[in-house]
Formats: C-alpha cells, structure tokens, sequence
C-alpha cells in the first residue's frame, strides 16, 4: 500500500518524495487507526489525508468550515485528475442530484462537507449507506472553546465515532498549544491517536516588528519592497481597514478592503480577485483569513496587534506557504498597548474568560519587545525548542540596543503615584517633562515636587518608557478610568532604588532592507523574459479554465522550469509539481513557450 501511496505522490500529485511526517501519518491512517496532525500552515497536511482515502476503499469525508476552503481545495483535486466534491449550500438541485449520482457509481473519491451539514441527521443517514475509506477533520481547532476559532458545530462531530465505527479517523490543525491538542482529542473522542507533531517554525518567514510612528507611511515603505506581490494588511476596526485600502488605491496600489461587513457579493468578487490576480494586496479585519490557501502571499503586515501569539502565528502564517521567502511585519506603539489593555477590560465576559485574554494579550506584548532572537520566543510558546538565534529576524538582523532606564522609569513612576494613580498617559508625561498644560495647572501639577523631573527627556522616549513599563507589568491602565495608570506591586521595587532596569532602544528607522532571495531576482534577463513568459502562458490557461493562476502550476514549478529548459513530455514530468494529468492539460502550452524561449536565444 506504501507503494500506491509513492505512486500517487510521482504520477498525480508530480512530486518526488514525501515532506517529513507524511509519510508516516499516511502509513498510519492505512492502517485503519485515528490520527492527529499537529502540522504548520504549509506544512502539507492535505496530502496526508487525500492518499490514504484515495487507497482506502469508499468515500473520503473531508470536514472543513469554510465553502470558500472546499471549493479552492476540490478544484485544485480536479486539476490533478482526483474525483472530487463538496456538499454545501452552494449546490443546486441539478448539481446535487449529479453528485448523487457519481456517489452512486462509486466514482466519488472525496467528499467535501461543512460540520453542520454532516451532523444533520438526514446526511448521516444517507452517508451510512456508502462505504467511506477515512474522515478528515481539518482545522481541528475549532473544536477548542479556548481556541481563537471556536465552532459550535465542531463539538456534534464526536458523534461520528458511533455513527462510523470502523471508519478511521484524522484530526489536522496548524495550532499547536497542548490546550487544544488535549480538547481535540477529547471533544472528537479520537481513539487512541497516533499523534504526529512537526516543528511549527517557518524558516521562511522573516518576523519584524517596528514602533509605530508614521503608520501609512510605513506601511507604503514596507509594500514598495514588496513590488507587484500579493499581500495582506491587517487591521482592527471595519472603519480602518476601507480606509486603508482606500489609500492604498490613492497611491496607486491595487488594494481591496474584506471585512464582515461589506455585502456578501463584494467579498466574494474581492476574494476572487485576490486569488487570481497578480499583485492584489487585501486590506482587512480578521474575518479574513481562516482556508485561505494561496500559495504566493509574500507579505502579511499588521497595523494594529493581534490578541494573542496564536492568533499572530496563525495570522502570519498565511504568508509564503510555498515555501519561498515572505515577510510578517507589525507595528505598533503606546496607544495599542493601552486600547488593547482596555478592550478586554471591558469586554462582558466572565472573570475567568478575562484573565485567560489578559494572559494571552500580555504574551504577546512581551514578544513585542524582546531583544533576542523572535523566532525562539515565538517557538517557545508553543512549546518547541529553537536553539540557534534564527539569523531571519528583525533581531538576529539589527540587535536591538539597550539602555539603562532606572533612573527614568523611576522618575516616570512617581509622577504616576503623585498625581494618584488617576491620570492616563499623556498627563503623566507632561509632568514629568514639566510641560504647564490647562490640565497640568487645572489639577495643580504643576506644583508637585516631582514637576519636571524628567525635563531631559523626549515625549518619544518617555512614551517608550511608559509602553514598556506597562508590558512588563510595572504599570496597568486601568480601564474603568479610561485608561488611568496605576503602580502594581512589582513597582515598588524599582521605585526604592532597589532594582535597576534597562529597556529596548526603539529604533528611528524601523524598516529592514529587505534583501532580495526569491530565486527569480538572480537570473539573467534572458531568464527574466522566460520568466514573464511562463507567467503570461500561466495566467492565459488559468483564465482559460477558471481557475487562479497556482492552480495551474506555483511559482516554484515555473522557476524549475526556467532552470532546467525542459524540452520533452519525459523531462516535464521530471519537474516537481508536474503530474500527469497536469502534463496532459498544461504540458504542451509550456514546452512551446520554453522551446519558442530556445530558439530565440540561439
Ligand atoms: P497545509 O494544509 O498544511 O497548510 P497544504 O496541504 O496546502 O498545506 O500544502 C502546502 C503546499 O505544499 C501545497 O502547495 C502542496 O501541494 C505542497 N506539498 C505538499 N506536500 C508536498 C510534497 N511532498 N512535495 C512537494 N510539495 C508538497
Ligand atoms: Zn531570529
């Protein structure tokens, strides 16, 4: 059965050997036992259910949440020459009863289904009475109440055990905390799992965060190097994701907004065109995102912070999932820090909910500022060790210095104590800084003895100070007085002298030079040309069939080709990503443009 499983890999899917953990998980599942897969965004889980079905005898059931995932995933399965469906609403009556019908002919290889729509007691019923070979659950997660994506409808699927007993089952997500790991196998009631756990670092992705201090006009330097590539800006609120993008567009940059409050139809149409198109950059909230699974996202930027390191990672990792260098970059300031703090504050939910948010919020603020390596930090929280600093960071690239703050964060906090704890930030460092404001001299701050005590330093850098006091727990703003700053217990150390503190320098000029590395960037012009011609003949056939552009072939299959001048049907098939049924469809068109390429280079 390894065998067919090789077979598959070469002859339908055009690749030559299985990515680490494949292999196994495949193995696994041929056996007949439940698995879970705790894999990267882009790792390659969807191979490791799609063989063993495909092997298996019957149906394979693949639960998903979202119809825009199904049907990007069964129309990539249709290009390879694999029979496949999805169920959903989406469906008339004559496609149903066509569906129907090649279930009926034992045709179907996968089926595609929506948790809610399986869980109906009509579908179940109706399924019992085809053999089904595995059922995946992909995007386990969202069976984890205290996960960022929680699903109702996941938490009915622990039905399938009884209703499909002999049926193996396996459970895949990109999230990897032992908290959801421990819900997924309890709440699918998974027998005893073979679970298979493969490092969640993305080496290609390049993390920086920068201070925020000219949003738009960081954001626009960041894009420039990142010329006609598809991106993603994220950003809190409805209102700022329409009018970023409506910028972007002023400066003459393809930019769509995406958000849960534009009208169905325009989501759509922008979500279409951000898959097939070129150099779209999606500006959008985070209702955007989740199955998103184009190949070539170069960039993920977020203008405001996320709420937790898993919704940042999970965020982030929709970039470079081909594998080929791709940037995460963020920033952020004071303000975020503050607005944040209070939005789970005040938000109505239980004590416990609460403190769980607070917690996750302040691990992410943390890594915000950290002076060694990001990529530990980030692997660490989700339990991996990462022993060498990365060298793909921003500060493995420009270490971060540092600086004794002692002086002045104490300075800093007794202006906190002596206006009473009652005063948001921008009061506090007008006192410090001796600035005699209306309210300064409203409150009689001004004659306070700690007036003007910090008279050297700049509103930059005590506003610094104030950020990384309240990150480090020094200092809370207290959101049922809009933001107030009060001293916390670990405060009163460093107010006696007793402790001394140092800081992060935050750096003026934030943006890396982001070096070059994408392979196409090294070749020589007449490459260049080949480049562009591969891309045009790609962009024709898509249109053609109605498909985005990687579902012809990814990025890293034109650049194959453009390497190694395939000139034959043998030497195509060579070619990673090229199978045959592929080879069939596309072949011919690209041997023309490579040979029509030789001929005029002669
Ligand atoms: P995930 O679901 O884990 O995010 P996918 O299953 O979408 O990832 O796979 C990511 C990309 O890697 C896809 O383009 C897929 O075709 C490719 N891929 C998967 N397995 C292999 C392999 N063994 N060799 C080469 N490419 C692979
Ligand atoms: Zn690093």
């Amino acid at each position: 059965m390894l065998q067919q499983a090789q077979a598959l890999l070469t002859q339908t899917y055009g690749y030559d050997e299985f990515r680490p953990g494949q292999q196994d998980i495949i193995k696994t599942a041929l056996e007949g036992d439940d698995v879970l897969v705790l894999m990267p965004t882009g790792g390659g889980k969807s191979l490791c259910y799609q063989i063993p079905a495909l092997i298996r005898p019957g149906i394979g059931l693949v639960i998903s949440p979202l119809i825009a995932l199904m049907q990007d995933q069964v129309s990539s399965l249709n290009q390879l020459g694999i029979n496949a469906a999805f169920l959903n609403s989406t469906l008339d009556q004559q496609q149903k009863r066509e569906l129907v019908a090649s279930m009926e002919r034992r045709e179907l290889q996968l089926l595609y289904i929506a948790p809610e729509r399986l869980m109906q007691p009509q579908t179940l019923q109706w399924l019992q009475s085809f053999e089904i070979s595995l059922i995946a659950i992909d995007e386990a997660h969202c069976v984890s109440q205290w996960g960022h994506d929680f699903r109702k409808d996941y938490l009915l699927l622990h039905q399938l055990r009884e209703v499909f007993p002999t049926v193996p089952r396996m459970a895949l997500t990109a999230t990897a905390t032992p908290r959801s790991q421990l819900d997924i196998v309890q709440n699918l009631q998974l027998q005893q799992p073979k679970t298979f756990v493969n490092s969640f670092d993305r080496p290609n992705i390049r993390y920086s965060v920068a201070l925020k201090n000219d949003a738009r006009k960081q954001l626009i330097r960041f894009i420039a190097q990142h010329k006609e590539e598809c991106g993603v800006v994220y950003c809190l609120s409805r209102k700022k994701v329409e009018s970023t993008a409506a910028w972007l567009v002023t400066r003459g940059l393809t930019a769509l907004p995406y958000h849960a409050g534009l009208p169905v139809e325009q989501r759509a149409e922008n979500l279409e065109r951000f898959l097939r198109e070129d150099g779209i950059i999606m500006v959008a909230t985070v209702a955007f995102g989740m199955g998103i699974d184009k190949p070539d996202v170069r960039f993920v930027a977020h203008l405001d912070l996320p709420k937790s390191m898993e919704a940042y990672y999970q965020e982030t990792g929709r970039a470079g999932r081909d594998g080929e260098p791709a940037d995460a970059w963020m920033i952020y300031g004071l303000n975020d820090v503050v607005q944040l703090s209070q939005m789970v504050d005040r938000s109505p939910a239980s004590e416990d909910h609460k403190r769980n948010e607070r917690q996750k919020l302040d691990a992410l603020l943390g890594w915000c500022e950290v002076t060694q390596c990001r990529r530990q930090p980030l692997l660490a929280y989700f339990g991996e060790p990462a022993p060498e600093p990365c060298g793909n960071c921003d500060t493995c690239l420009t270490p971060p210095k540092t600086w004794d703050a002692t002086e002045a964060a104490r300075k800093l906090l007794s202006c906190v104590y002596r206006t009473g704890q009652r005063f948001g930030a921008g009061q506090v460092i007008d006192v410090l800084r001796g600035k005699e404001t209306d309210k300064v001299i409203g409150h009689q701050h001004h004659q306070l003895s700690c007036f003007g005590v910090g008279q050297d330093l700049s509103p930059e850098r005590c506003s610094s100070i104030v950020r990384q006091l309240l990150v480090r727990g020094f200092l809370v703003a207290d959101a049922e007085r809009y933001g107030a700053l009060t001293l916390t217990d670990s405060a009163r150390p460093l107010l006696r002298g007793e402790v001394s503190l140092f800081l992060r320098e935050d750096s003026r000029e934030s943006l890396l030079k982001h070096k070059k590395i994408r392979k196409h960037t090294h070749v020589s012009d007449e490459d260049a040309s080949l480049w562009d011609q591969l891309r045009a003949c790609r962009k024709t056939l898509a249109d053609e069939n109605g498909i985005p552009p990687y579902q012809v072939f990814h990025d890293a299959t034109l650049m194959e080709m453009m390497e190694m001048h395939p000139s034959s049907d043998s030497e195509l098939l060579q070619i990673s990503g090229v199978g045959e049924k592929k080879l069939e469809k596309f072949g011919d068109a690209f041997l023309e443009v490579i040979n029509q390429h030789l001929l005029s280079q002669a």
